[in-house]
């Protein structure tokens, strides 16, 4: 970064420090992840220069020669990562995407039917300071009180009486299997399309360690830049020839300009390190290392929503251990492990100021961390959290220093991607 540092110290500086900062953290945020170099270097090249509205062979500028390659790579390898017959590797990010799904499927008005955001779902789903709840009509499903789990009796209910054009399943903050056959055939009887927003989980279904939505969502949306590894950015697939018109149309010129052509060959790159043995083993490690360390707090006495995970993520609910969210965030932050407050099922909290936390190991099992270490980041949570809730802040505070010592030993011996 030599023509930065000279040009813009400044930035160049800060970049430096948040380098250091994801190089010495423990990242637990269940959305985030690192790239590798390749990814980061293709990002980072002259393909932010050229413009290309439009499609391989029909676009609106001339010089496409290396751009339409490009993208078409892009295409062809998530057509045969996913095992689909149409993909749109356009949209610049998940919330884009999914506008684009009711772009192409709803008119204002229309009723769509998603996760509720309080139960796990994204806000792009309906909710109502979203656009998607604004302009639409939305109806929301929610999960069990008892089991944590999706309802799928409520799914089928509502559908049957609201008869939303579209029905989104997926979502933010779900740590069990989504139930892609059981939410198609709800779609089929009555009649929406189904579209499986798979933005967590992209990484766990190209590797294997996540059952598919191919074969039973009709549109398949997802992000590029969690699971999958790749950089911000997102893609539309579907292997129904009209679905695929209505939203090539959509996302073009029905939404966005010129496409980001540096993030496409960044995606290309990502799509082909995901092809790999080596992705598939990572997939079903971060699925090991969630269980891991589900298993570790649960018996530190955390209660987590639905009883522990089946992939990437755990949601907690803290109320048990006589503290918030946000606090604890807070202070696990301040320790090296970085999490996000989050609210959990039937929180009675304000989402501002919710009873939980939510977390994952993509990002640690992308820096080789195994069941050990997560044993180990389990314990230090729980010392954090139980600190914090005797009240004693200068016992917190040496706790802190202590354990955030002990991160940055951790962290020093798991190089991350990108970071070494
Ligand atoms: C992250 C996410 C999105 C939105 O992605 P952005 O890139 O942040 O716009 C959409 N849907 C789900 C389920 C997500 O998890």
């Amino acid at each position: 970064m030599s023509s930065l540092s000279h040009v813009d110290p400044e930035i160049a500086e800060l970049i430096t420090a948040e380098e250091r900062r994801q190089a010495d953290t423990v990242k637990l945020i269940p959305s985030e992840n690192y790239v590798s170099r390749a990814v980061l270097e293709a990002t980072g090249t002259v393909l932010t220069n050229k413009y290309s509205e439009g499609y391989a062979g029909k676009r609106y500028y001339e010089g496409q020669q290396v751009i339409d390659q490009i993208e078409t790579l892009a295409i062809e390898r998530a057509k045969s990562l996913f095992g689909v017959t149409h993909a749109n590797v356009q949209p610049y990010s998940g919330s884009p995407a999914n506008l684009a799904i009711y772009l192409a499927f709803l008119n204002p008005g229309d009723t769509v039917m998603g996760m509720g955001l309080p139960f796990g779902g994204h806000l792009t789903h309906g909710w109502s300071v979203s656009a998607t709840g604004k302009w639409f009509s939305s109806v929301r499903y929610g999960v069990r009180r008892d089991t944590g789990r999706i309802d799928m009796d409520e799914v089928r209910s509502l559908a049957l009486e609201h008869r939303p054009k579209v029905i989104f399943c997926g979502g933010t903050a779900i740590p069990r299997t989504i139930d892609f056959p059981a939410f198609a055939e709800i779609a089929r009887e009555t009649g929406a399309v189904l579209a499986a927003d798979i933005a967590h989980i992209a990484g766990l279904v190209a590797g294997g360690a996540h059952p598919s939505p191919v074969g039973h969502a009709d549109v398949i949306s997802t992000t590029t830049h969690k699971t999958l590894r790749g950089p911000r950015g997102a893609m539309l697939m579907t292997s129904d020839d009209e679905h695929a018109k209505a939203l090539n149309k959509a996302v073009f010129p029905g939404l966005q300009g010129g496409p980001h052509n540096h993030t496409t060959a960044a995606i290309a790159v990502a799509l082909r390190e995901a092809s790999t043995d080596d992705f598939k083993t990572y997939a079903h490690q971060v699925v090991t290392n969630a269980k891991a360390l589900a298993e570790e707090l649960a018996s530190r006495g955390f209660t987590l929503i639905s009883g522990g995970t089946d992939n990437h993520l755990i949601l907690i609910d803290l109320t048990s251990k006589g503290v918030a969210g946000k606090p604890a965030a807070q202070a696990l932050d301040r320790a090296g492990l970085e999490t996000n407050y989050n609210t959990v099922p039937f929180d009675p909290r304000k989402p501002f100021d919710p009873s939980g936390i939510r977390i994952g190991t993509p990002s640690v099992t992308s820096r080789g961390m195994g069941e050990s270490e997560m044993r180990q980041i389990g314990s230090w949570m729980d010392e954090v959290v139980t600190s914090l809730a005797k009240g004693d802040a200068d016992a917190t505070e040496s706790v802190i220093t202590r354990v955030h010592a002990e991160v940055s030993a951790l962290t020093a011996k798991f190089p991350a991607p990108g970071l070494d």
